[in-house]
C-alpha cells in the first residue's frame, strides 16, 4: 500500500533496539484504523486506508523533529458490515476488530509505553474505536486517546447538503484522492446517492438526529456512493487535506503534552 508516513516517524521502519531506546513515558504512539470496502464505481476499496494514511502523513511532517510521535502500522479491515453484498467489501466483525485492537494495545503496554492514539477514518468503526480507547485504559492503564475523521475540521465550498449526508465516496472523499491519487479516480464513473435530505427535519432519520434507523448501503444507495463526487476538485481536496493536517498536528502535540 502506498504510504505518505515519513520513514522517520514509521515504527515499523525501526528494529528492537531502537525501540527499546524511544523515550517510553512521552512516546506517543498512532494506530491507524481505517477499511477495505466498496466507495461506489468511481473509487477504490482502500480509499478509506488511503486517507487516513495520507492525513496523518501530512500532519506527521509537520512536527518537530524532535517529538516522539510514530505511526504504527495500519488496520487496514474495519466493521464493514453496512456494505456486505458490493463485492470487494473485506469485512472483519465488531468482536474480531476489537480483539485485535486489544491485543496491539496489550503489545504496546507490555513494550512498556504508555501513550496510544487511535486515528480513524471509517465510519463503521467510530463506535468499536470509542469503547476500545477506554477499555484499554482501563485494562492496561494506557493513557489513550481518539481521533476521527477529518478531526473537527470544516471542509468549506461544500453544499449544506452535502456537508450533512456526503459521508462516503461523496465530494470530500473523491477531492482528497483527486489531490494524491488520481490515477486512481474513475472519474467517468460518478454516481450519486443521498440517503436522506437535509431539510427534512423528520424525528426519525438514518443519520444527524436522535432517533435514527440502522441502515445497509444497498437499502438507501444503490451504487454505493452516500453523497455526489462530481464537484469534487483536486485544488479542493489539496486545501482540505492541508487543513486537515494541520488539526490533527496540533491534536497530537496536544496529547504527546497531556498530563506530561
Ligand atoms: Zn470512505
Amino acid at each position: 500500500m502506498k504510504t505518505w508516513i515519513p520513514d522517520s516517524r514509521n515504527f515499523a521502519y525501526l528494529n528492537w533496539k531502537q525501540v527499546d531506546a524511544l523515550p517510553r513515558e512521552s512516546t506517543l504512539l498512532v494506530l491507524p484504523t481505517a477499511a477495505i470496502e466498496q466507495h461506489g464505481h468511481h473509487l477504490p476499496l482502500a480509499t478509506d486506508t488511503l486517507i487516513n494514511n495520507l492525513l496523518l502523513g501530512h500532519a506527521l511532517e509537520k512536527l518537530p523533529p524532535e517529538m516522539p510521535v510514530y505511526a504504527l502500522p495500519p488496520v487496514c479491515y474495519g466493521k464493514s458490515n453496512e456494505h456486505i453484498g458490493f463485492p470487494g467489501t473485506l469485512s472483519v466483525s465488531s468482536s474480531t476488530f476489537m480483539a485485535v485492537v486489544r491485543d496491539l494495545g496489550s503489545s504496546i503496554a507490555k513494550a512498556g509505553f504508555r501513550k496510544l492514539v487511535l486515528f480513524n477514518t471509517h465510519g463503521g468503526n467510530v463506535a468499536l474505536v470509542d469503547v476500545m480507547a477506554r477499555d484499554l485504559r482501563a485494562e492496561f492503564g494506557l493513557r489513550t486517546f481518539t481521533l476521527q475523521g477529518s478531526a473537527g475540521v470544516k471542509h468549506e465550498g461544500l453544499s449544506a447538503q452535502e456537508d450533512a449526508y456526503g459521508f462516503h465516496a461523496g465530494e470530500v472523499e473523491t477531492a482528497l484522492l483527486l489531490a494524491s491519487v488520481p490515477q486512481l479516480v474513475d472519474r467517468a464513473a460518478y454516481t450519486s446517492n443521498y440517503i436522506a435530505d437535509v431539510a427534512d427535519e423528520k424525528l426519525l432519520r438514518p443519520e444527524n438526529a436522535p432517533a435514527t434507523f440502522a441502515w445497509l448501503t444497498a437499502d438507501i444507495a444503490p451504487s454505493g456512493v452516500m453523497g455526489d463526487p462530481r464537484p469534487a476538485t483536486a485544488e479542493n481536496g489539496a486545501r482540505w487535506r492541508d487543513k486537515t493536517a494541520a488539526h490533527i498536528a496540533a491534536a497530537l502535540t496536544a496529547m504527546v503534552r497531556f498530563g506530561a
